[in-house]
């Protein structure tokens, strides 16, 4: 299909499509139909960490198709067992049950349905700057893309300030986070709450919001949070999970078990796979309320064997420690590049998910939104695919490096020195 036939035959759901169509991709690399070469540190929605088209999900995926495509949902096919067998494996106690779907979104709204179902309650906690799916639930706690024309939200959403470091959302740290944005986002949700807080759903790096990492110990201060109010927590690792900020989950790095687990993008290596995942003994209560999530493909076994090679070749290729080395490879050549380049204001993030944030200005921290948009075409005419990152729903200054976690230094080298062009040009 020419590339001028897609507004006629796509709805716009991207906003904007990149200026050619794909024809193939294979590592860090997608080719498109008129044979330009461009490197994805996007890994296509942060979900190909084993690389474009890893030739043992290939596999996995073939073999799964020869034996059965789909199953009705009470039929569980051994691939779907092992897949939750491994989670169970992989996760610290007590994370132990799964209901494997497809994308992120399903997944959250999921864990919002268990911890309604689980309290008996219906109210929802979320952050500022939060991507969790844009579906009808999802979207109410989504709040790095705006709800212009969403109508209401789910009765019962509230955001608390995001720790965003960088910019403090209340203007009090100086230096490092002390999370008082926690205390006071409570503050303000228990004075307008009914009495009815089910959960709160987070983000390890609120990554669409701007690649904010939460700072040290805001897992553990926000499970105490939940606590003390019977709410669960529920953290969402689409992007984090499996590897890509160095460690398996991102929430080990706080030392906290979630309540509930959402992982999704990052376990099908580009396949749509997602999981909610919770100890036996809310599953268990579940289960006596009635919850049922009854839904076409829960039980298709090609999704989990494409899982199941996902996590054999983490393992295998050590993509682990491979993802914390090269993050800080990746790293130290943005804050090399930083020195050079005064609109750099800000590198962070984690592992092999890092941001640039573009200012005008270091002192005054002026986003510089105009720039970001043109440095990100630039560099899609060089050869380097990024993403713009919507951080409260309108800003165009966060840039967003997250490659397949096997990307070798070259490449990093190679990012980097497009990056570089691409400032140097738009700047001129
Ligand atoms: N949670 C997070 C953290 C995400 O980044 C995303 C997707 N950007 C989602 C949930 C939603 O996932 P999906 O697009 O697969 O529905």
């Amino acid at each position: 299909m020419a590339h001028d036939e897609r507004e006629k035959y796509l709805i716009r759901y991207a906003g904007d499509f990149a200026p050619f169509v794909v024809e193939s991709a294979e590592g860090s690399w997608v080719t498109t139909t008129e044979g330009q070469r461009i490197l994805d540190f996007t890994s296509g929605q942060i979900s190909s960490t084993l690389g474009h088209n890893h030739p043992r999900i290939v596999a996995a995926v073939e073999r799964s198709l020869r034996e059965v495509i789909h199953l009705n949902s009470w039929m569980v096919s051994e691939d779907v067992l092992e897949l939750a067998r491994r989670l169970a494996g992989l996760l610290p106690e007590p994370l132990a049950r799964s209901i494997l779907l497809n994308t992120g979104s399903e997944t959250n709204e999921i864990a919002f349905r268990l911890a309604k179902a689980y309290t008996g309650k219906f109210e929802m906690v979320g952050v500022t700057r939060s991507f969790h799916g844009l579906l009808a639930g999802t979207n109410s706690l989504t709040y790095s893309m705006g709800h212009k024309g969403n109508g209401p939200l789910m009765p019962g959403s509230f955001a608390i300030p995001a720790p965003y470091e960088y910019r403090c959302p209340i203007r009090h740290c100086v230096n490092a986070c002390d999370k008082l944005c926690l205390d006071v986002g409570f503050e303000t949700v228990d004075q307008s709450s009914v009495g009815s807080l089910a959960a709160m759903v987070v983000e390890p790096v609120l990554s669409t919001g701007g690649i904010i990492p939460l700072p040290d110990g805001y897992l553990a201060a926000a499970k105490q949070k939940c606590e003390e109010r019977d709410m669960l927590l529920i953290v969402d690792e689409a992007q984090t999970g499996f590897g890509r900020v160095g460690s398996m989950f991102a929430f080990e790095q706080d030392g906290v078990v979630p309540d509930i687990l959402t992982v999704s993008k990052t376990l099908g290596g580009g396949v749509p796979l997602g999981a909610t995942v919770t100890s036996a003994e809310i599953e268990e209560r579940c289960a006596d309320q009635g919850f049922l999530h009854i839904t076409t493909h829960v039980s298709d076994p090609m999704p989990a064997a494409a899982g199941l090679a996902v996590l054999d070749v983490i393992a295998e290729e050590e993509l682990v420690a491979r993802a914390a080395a090269t993050g800080e490879y990746l790293f130290a050549r943005l804050r090399e590049l930083q020195e050079r380049h005064e609109e750099i204001g800000d590198v962070r993030g984690r592992g092999l998910l890092v941001g640039l944030e573009l200012v005008t200005d270091r002192e005054t921290k002026e986003p510089a939104s105009a720039l970001g948009a043109a440095v990100t075409s630039e560099c899609l005419r060089l050869g380097l695919s990024m993403n713009i990152v919507k951080g409260d729903g309108s800003q165009t200054n966060c840039l967003r490096m997250a490659p397949p976690l096997a990307v070798t230094h070259e490449e990093v080298d190679t990012a980097v020195d497009i990056l570089d062009r691409a400032l140097t040009n738009c700047k001129k």
